[in-house]
């Protein structure tokens, strides 16, 4: 998912706190120190068949596995992102990452996700990394739990509302071969078709 130009959702996660910054330093630093090869991937766009193929689940969590995370974020933070799921760089795999703060360190990665409960309605513009000059305004659940395996197949579960239940929700979608635009009303899609030929 794209962070917004205004400010508006950066302005929810407020500035970063100095903690926060050390803890993005230290990860920085170890990184290089075992020297994890991370590099930005080229983004899929729309029309792509990888967008609208139901990602696969992973059963071995390999170190490509964890060299794949790295470079979600790496691309994710490249392309002003706050999520970004594997099928956008071309990996059809159930993985993503999600950070709506922008602060390092406080990356959520979650791999084989199951949206567990959702309550609520939210809706608020949303652009994608996939869909290059689309904002649109998108209805989703206000308030989420997710649950999943982090880089190394250790379970989680992550509850969520504000903006990080909509980055989830968004998120997850692309592992279903889903886009935001899928979410629209049948009227708001033909007119995007219209503008942007090819991407429904
Ligand atoms: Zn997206």
């Amino acid at each position: 998912m794209r962070r917004r130009e205004d400010g508006w959702d950066g302005a929810a996660a407020g500035p970063a706190k100095l903690v926060d910054r050390l803890r993005g330093s230290v990860i920085a630093i170890f990184a290089a120190i075992v020297r994890i090869p991370t590099m930005v991937r080229p983004l899929c766009v729309a029309p792509h068949d990888v967008l609208r193929t139901p990602a696969q689940p992973v059963r071995l969590f390999t170190k490509e596995i964890r060299l794949l995370v790295h470079d979600l974020i790496e691309t994710m933070y490249a392309n002003n992102g706050i999520g970004l799921a594997a099928p956008q760089v071309g990996c059809s795999i159930q993985a993503f990452v999600v950070n709506p703060s922008a602060q390092r360190g406080r990356e959520v990665v979650v791999i084989n996700p199951r949206l567990d409960a959702s309550r609520g309605r939210a809706a608020i513009v949303e652009g994608c990394l996939s869909l290059p000059n689309i904002w649109e305004r998108v209805k989703r659940a206000a308030r989420v739990r997710v649950s999943g395996q982090d880089a190394r197949g250790k379970p989680l579960t992550v509850e969520a509302d504000g903006l990080l239940a909509i980055v989830l929700q968004h998120e997850f979608d692309h592992l279903q071969g889903r886009l935001l635009i899928d979410r629209l009303s049948w009227f708001r899609r033909r007119h995007l078709r219209r503008g942007t030929d090819g991407c429904g």
